[in-house]
């Protein structure tokens, strides 16, 4: 997995982070590990065979990663990234940085390295402030902006960015009614 490729490994870290129960209203979005099957083709990533018990070390690294991205100090971040790169894999430089793991890693393992690479490659092509939480006012989900121009707001664009533009709207009209 190429580490100049922070598109996607970034936007899987947002994609885990934010099936998290605690983002949005309490629903759990890898609930079995057929979710979690889909998840990883989705964002084509080949694990060995995918059984249940690989579902809790998934949920268990996405509740690790959320502090990642809320982390306040830059060195804390890369140095928690950094130790998930390495933990079942390593780095490797032929035509350029790349990020190894053994055919036989677990799904966690597969997306603990591409989350720590993302992380770091986010860190050193975009800089420290791309790590920010949602804009809505009814999501609590967290991303990693790998936009051009920076100026992202919401963790999942098509979804809580349109939720919030509804509330928004029937908030100007509320006020719009009082006065
Ligand atoms: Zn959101």
């Amino acid at each position: 997995m190429p580490f100049d490729d922070y598109v996607w490994s970034a936007g899987l870290v947002t994609d885990l982070v934010n099936t998290s129960p605690q983002v949005w209203h309490g629903a759990e979005h890898l609930p079995d590990v057929g979710t979690l099957r889909t998840f990883l083709d989705e964002h084509g990533l080949v694990a060995r065979a995918v059984e249940p018990s690989d579902l809790p070390p998934v949920q268990a690294l996405r509740e690790r990663l959320r502090p990642l991205i809320e982390e306040s100090d830059p060195a804390r971040r890369v140095a928690a990234a950094s130790a998930l790169t390495g933990a079942v894999g390593g780095l490797t430089l032929a035509d350029g940085w790349a990020a190894t793991v053994p055919d036989d890693a677990s799904p966690a393992e597969v997306l603990g390295v591409v989350a720590g690479v993302g992380i770091l490659a986010v860190h050193l092509h975009l800089g420290v402030d791309r790590f920010r939480p949602c804009s809505s006012d009814t999501c609590s989900g967290v991303f990693i902006d790998t936009s051009r121009p920076g100026r992202r707001r919401y963790c999942m664009p098509g979804h809580c960015g349109n939720r919030a533009n509804v509330a928004a709207h029937r908030a100007r009209r509320r006020a719009a009614g009082r006065t």
